[in-house]
């Protein structure tokens, strides 16, 4: 969920460091299982989709924040429309469950990225950027969904005198784009949030945060009112004109669409073309368990920003209504050949180095635990933002590739996708980020060398302050790597 600094996947101390004693400690007894989803009120699988189902207007590919927000908004534009969600897994498997509820409201990966790639656009960007969380407020109030959203802004922190400057920049960047963001020196970021480790700051009051499983559960039952049906265990195996529609094989039955939207993010396959522009980096997760009042008093925090740090490697750390912290971030792994398994979710060093870093940020709280521990996978694509398109002759339409910040920019996606689908020429298919596609990402084994070559580059920055050769290459080719 970075807002301005691109991101890197590398490891410094590689896979096999050993976790230290109080990383080991603090891990004991983590669930390895995302906290959001395992809660007693996750509703129960709604049936899967089997045999040859009747025809449907509307078909989404995928139960995650692009596909529920893609069901929704059509049923609401024309409630005659039958719209049917089909969910490989459950709802709230994928990212959508298992990230950080950071709900910021660019749909630009962060000011900076949006300047660099569509200057001349940027206007349009914001105001539809602003008009798209608004509408998710409005959606939320209107179907009584209570997703614990609240908007505490968010602080960005720098670790190192070198992220001191980076941190100045961004808030220059933000107030010439007239975002209201203020910078903090070390004392007034401290006294905020009370971490040593703090040199300055900048706060941007304008991001929420969410609980994300509360968002798709409830978005759910708001597209279900409306008459949508959602079958979960469904995979969509294949797809094929079939007279002025589609078929959609399933893992076990058919069903013949209209249209079919698809919003199945990181997943490889769905269709073919994907694996050019996005590329799955697995990005690690820890909850504590929840802070007494002592602990609570020694770190501050009464503002329940979210925070960041301004590094390629980076965090970001939450607090939730009940006062744990969720922190996650800094490693993100890409594994040959953009391998995509559950078993990669528990990384112990992963894991571990969040556990230590988390200690670095807060000595105050040695001795805390932490209840779980997960990973998930995030789309990235070359230029941080999603790549939209349509195929069979304009029968399906996509929205893929929001790099780590896609819970409030999912909704916009997946209205992208509808205006795709149905063939409208609207001021959001004119967009520059719609019409073109992000550069592609090489074929292996050639992207996992330069995967691996911008990683170590990215880690060099961060130690040094100083961007290398092969960095300010892909700067000038307008690519990058982040989660
Ligand atoms: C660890 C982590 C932390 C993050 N933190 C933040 C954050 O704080 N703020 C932020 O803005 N963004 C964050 N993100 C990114 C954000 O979560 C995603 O951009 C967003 O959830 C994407 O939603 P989606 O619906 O496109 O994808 P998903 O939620 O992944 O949904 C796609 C669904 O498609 C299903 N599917 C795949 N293939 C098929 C098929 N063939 N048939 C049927 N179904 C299929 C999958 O099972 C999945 O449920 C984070 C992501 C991760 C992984």
């Amino acid at each position: 969920m970075p807002l301005f600094h691109a991101r890197s996947a590398a490891r410094p101390h590689g896979p096999d460091r050993p976790l230290s004693d109080r990383a080991t400690r603090a891990l004991a007894d983590a669930r390895p299982v995302p906290f959001w989803t395992d809660r007693p009120e996750r509703p129960d699988p709604r049936p899967a989709l089997t045999g040859a189902a009747p025809r449907t207007d509307l078909l989404v590919v995928g139960g995650g924040f692009t596909g529920l927000w893609a069901a929704l908004q059509a049923k609401e534009a024309d409630p005659s429309r039958e719209v049917v969600v089909v969910e490989a897994g459950r709802l709230a498997d994928g990212a959508s469950g298992r990230n950080g509820g950071f709900m910021a409201p660019s749909l630009t990966h962060g000011l900076a990225q949006g300047v660099a790639c569509w200057p001349d656009e940027m206007g349009t960007l914001d105001r539809l950027a602003a008009g798209n969380f608004d509408g998710i407020v409005a959606t939320l109030e209107r179907h009584g969904i209570d997703a614990d959203l609240h908007r505490p802004g968010e602080l960005t922190l720098a670790l190192t005198e070198h992220q001191v400057p980076s941190v100045h920049e961004s808030y220059e960047l933000h107030r010439a784009h007239g975002v209201p963001v203020e910078l903090l020196d070390a004392d007034q970021a401290r006294a905020r949030v009370d971490s040593p480790r703090y040199l300055a700051g900048m706060f941007d009051p304008e991001v929420a945060l969410v609980d994300p499983a509360r968002l798709v559960w409830g978005l759910a039952r708001a597209a279900e009112a409306l008459g949508v049906r959602i079958h979960e265990h469904t995979r969509a195996t294949g797809f094929d004109a079939e007279g002025s529609g589609v078929r959609v094989r399933l893992d076990a039955g058919s069903i013949h669409a209209g249209r079919v939207v698809i919003g199945t993010n990181a997943s490889q396959g769905v269709l073919k073309r994907f694996s050019a522009w996005v590329l799955p980096v697995y990005d690690h997760v820890l909850m504590t368990e929840p802070l007494t009042p002592a602990q609570l008093a020694a770190i501050g925090w009464e503002g329940r920003e979210g925070l960041t740090d301004a590094g390629n490697q980076f965090h970001y750390y939450r607090r939730t209504l009940d006062d744990r912290v969720l922190f996650g971030g800094y490693d993100a792994n890409y594994h040959f050949p953009g391998r995509i398994d559950p078993a990669l979710e528990q990384n112990d060093a992963s894991h571990g180095l969040l556990a230590d870093h988390f200690l670095d940020l807060f000595p105050q709280l040695e001795g805390i635990r932490f209840t779980h521990r997960w990973a998930g996978v995030i789309d990235t694509t070359s230029r941080f933002t999603p790549v939209f398109g349509t195929a069979l002759g304009g029968r399906m339409a996509y929205a893929v590739g929001y790099t780590g910040l896609g819970v409030a920019s999912t909704r916009f996606g997946a209205a992208v996708a509808l205006d795709l689908v149905d063939g409208k020429d609207t001021e959001l298919t004119r967009l520059g980020m719609v019409r073109r596609k992000p550069v592609p990402f090489p074929p292996e084994p050639v992207r996992y060398a330069a995967v691996t070559a911008t990683r170590a580059s990215l880690a060099a920055e961060d130690r040094t302050g100083r961007r290398n050769l092969w960095l300010k290459a892909l700067d000038r080719m307008g690519v990058g790597f982040d989660s």
